[in-house]
């Protein structure tokens, strides 16, 4: 099989018009607006990748014995285009997402599909709605590539031997438009986001599914987001809502980081892994290795963790201000948002929207 397929455009004949992308564009608000063009690329067992599409954005016909309405077969991806200085357009590391996705896949019992076809569906896309990708400072298009099965049959003794696999563009906003606001987290002891051997570490739909009553527990007790504890011990702190955590200790140029290790259950961030290569380039150390909510909570009372950052390519750097659990409460530093926290999130911020050099070959050019 090639590496990639020649794409069917069909252009939509009423794009939205300039006037009403504009006013859009000025306050998108985040995965709510959707631009002019999807792509879908089909698979069967017989012929592999197939009938790859440019099409108007639309509904999708589905038989309702579609295997991913009733065994969520399902996986996603998420990354960004940005707009440069010149008004090019890039994207960031899109082969890593692709070389997740191919990771989920294997998990999820689905294809993998050429790292090359991910990206020129991408750029395909970013191509024809060049002019959704906004303007304004901080402001992107958010891609999301995801692909799930749709042979028609409730059996789940048969593997499912047809899949859809589509992207659609939603143009977001600064996520911190109002200023960086540090979030407060809630440790969540009744639910579990992942399990040894489960599907933790791929970005599957159901992953989501199983943490929304947690989210909706952390908001009851007046938190912003959820921090998903280990399934065992319910004591190792792994992640925060949809991001990968950091901790900072010490400060200052003794000042190093510590993120979980990827035991299996974690997800796998891109932006959490530009971190890993970011931070030591800037002298500051960087350990993976395992922190319990004693630990933290410790950590803050004595002073040595200074700051908690929670990643990923949404809110890109996220401080964690303040820790509540049905037991007990405690503040990370002073509550605000962290030196060293704000620095990494310019750093990576500059890169992506060309500002400052990009010496990892991170940045993708698209247009
Ligand atoms: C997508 C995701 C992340 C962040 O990954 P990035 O590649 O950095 O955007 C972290 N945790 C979970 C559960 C996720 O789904």
């Amino acid at each position: 099989m090639s590496d990639t397929l020649d794409f069917t455009i069909t252009l939509d004949e009423q794009p939205l018009p300039a006037a009403e992308r504009e006013r859009v564009l000025a306050d998108p608000g985040w995965g709510q607006n959707f631009t002019d063009h999807m792509i879908t690329i089909r698979y069967s067992a017989d012929e592999g990748w197939h009938d790859a599409r440019l099409e108007p954005y639309g509904p999708i016909p589905m038989d309702p014995a579609s295997q991913v309405l009733h065994y969520s077969q399902e996986l996603f991806e998420g990354l960004k285009a940005y707009r440069q200085p010149d008004g090019s357009i890039v994207t960031f590391r899109p082969f890593s997402n692709a070389a997740r996705m191919n990771r989920s896949a294997r998990r999820m019992a689905m294809p993998e599909i050429p790292e090359q076809l991910f990206v020129d569906a991408i750029e395909t896309l970013v191509r024809v709605d060049k002019d959704w990708v906004p303007t304004k400072e901080g402001y992107s298009l958010y891609l999301r590539p995801f692909m799930f099965a749709t042979t028609r049959a409730l059996g789940v003794n048969q593997p499912a031997n047809e899949f859809l696999f589509m992207v659609i563009a939603s143009p977001s906003g600064n996520y911190y438009a109002r200023g960086i606001k540090p979030v407060s987290v809630w440790l969540s002891r009744d639910f579990t986001r992942a399990a040894p051997g489960g599907t933790g570490e791929a970005k599957t739909g159901g992953n989501y599914a199983a943490s929304f009553a947690g989210q909706a527990q952390a908001v009851a007790n007046g938190c912003d987001q959820v921090v998903w504890l280990d399934a065992i011990e319910h004591s190792l702190v792994e992640e925060v809502g949809s991001m990968n955590l950091f901790f900072v200790y010490g400060s200052g140029p003794d000042a190093r980081l510590l993120t979980p290790a990827l035991t299996g259950t974690l997800l796998p961030g891109i932006t959490r892994d530009s971190m890993l290569k970011l931070a030591p380039d800037l002298g500051v150390p960087v350990e993976e290795g395992p922190i319990t909510i004693e630990e933290w909570q410790a950590g803050c009372e004595s002073g040595e963790i200074t700051e908690v950052f929670g990643c990923g390519t949404a809110a890109v750097i996220s401080p964690v201000g303040h820790v509540k659990g049905s037991d007990r409460e405690w503040k990370v530093g002073d509550g605000g948002s962290g030196e060293l926290s704000m620095r990494l999130r310019e750093e990576l911020i500059g890169i992506q929207y060309g500002t400052r050099p990009d010496p990892y070959g991170w940045v993708h050019k698209i247009a």
